[in-house]
């Protein structure tokens, strides 16, 4: 895997959880062998990357339209999904003094529905994804919204840079290694990694849905069966990308893993605060 990629992250520089509301799942749902009897909150969430040289939304989970948005969905899915929606990004945003048409830009994981719900709320804000993931929306799958969507801002970008932590290209955003994508195309064709690195030498990994839940690396289970079925265009490339941060976890244990979809994980990053307060962090107190 190589030494340590270096990176000189500006110091103003710092992330934000955003978590806009939770769907109501079992632990069973999320990884293989897990209990469904366990219920879980799972996080719908984005995360704000605050850079001098322009903010970045990573995904933006539930937005304002959630509700007739969601109605669009096959009849199955929401039969087996109750969610809850707690404030947008956008409206998360603002309360804590950031304009959201400021945005720089919205880099998607991956398109599913629960990622760009809430780009509507963003009028003008380009939105960053592969060229596989362009296609993908092209494609129109009946689990993403984008179609429903006018006036979207989509760029893409490519994988110009080296290997980086055992991944084979990646795309270093503002050229000081603070912000890298890497590809991990499986659970959707142009499905990204998002690795932040703070000046503080913190490290996080923004995986998306390659796991829905934590333990999907620490106990290395991937999805059950059927929801893999349901969920992954290519499960087998999913996996390829599973084991990957496996590897890596074990070689970098103080590297955050941060699933989309897993509360525990957004603790370990603090919340917008409403200007003027010191930021706080959430599940410290449950
Ligand atoms: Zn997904
Ligand atoms: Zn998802």
């Amino acid at each position: 895997m190589g030494p340590l990629p270096s990176g000189t992250p500006p110091k103003d520089m710092a992330v934000f959880a955003v978590v806009t509301g939770v769907n109501h799942r079992v632990a069973g749902f999320g990884y293989r062998g897990g209990s469904l009897f366990e219920r879980r909150e799972f996080s719908m969430a984005g995360t704000l990357v605050r850079h001098p040289r322009g903010n970045l939304l990573i995904d933006t989970g539930f937005g304002r339209n959630i509700d007739q948005q969601f109605r669009s969905l096959p009849v199955i899915f929401r039969s087996i999904t109750s969610y809850s929606l707690w404030q947008p990004a956008a409206d998360q945003l603002r309360a804590a003094g950031y304009n959201p048409k400021s945005l720089h830009a919205i880099l998607l994981t991956h398109s599913h529905w629960d990622h760009v719900s809430g780009l509507p709320d963003f009028p003008g804000v380009p939105v960053w994804v592969t060229p596989q993931e362009h296609e993908f929306i092209r494609e129109s799958g009946d689990m993403d919204f984008c179609r429903l969507f006018i006036g979207i801002r989509y760029e893409e970008y490519d994988f110009e840079g080296g290997p980086y932590l055992g991944f084979p290209a990646s795309h270093d955003v503002y050229g000081d290694g603070s912000i890298v994508v890497v590809p991990a195309p499986g659970h959707t064709p142009g499905s990204v990694i998002i690795f932040v690195t703070l000046p503080s030498g913190t490290r996080y990994a923004f995986v998306g849905d390659l796991v829905y839940q934590l333990e999907g690396i620490t106990l290395r289970e991937e999805r059950p069966w059927l929801v893999r079925r349901e969920a992954d265009t290519d499960a087998e490339g999913n996996r390829e990308n599973l084991l990957r941060m496996v590897a890596l976890k074990e070689r970098l244990p103080e590297l955050i893993i941060v699933p989309a979809h897993d509360m525990r994980a957004f603790s370990h990053i603090p919340t917008l605060s409403p200007p003027g307060r010191a930021g706080t962090r959430i599940g410290d107190n449950n």
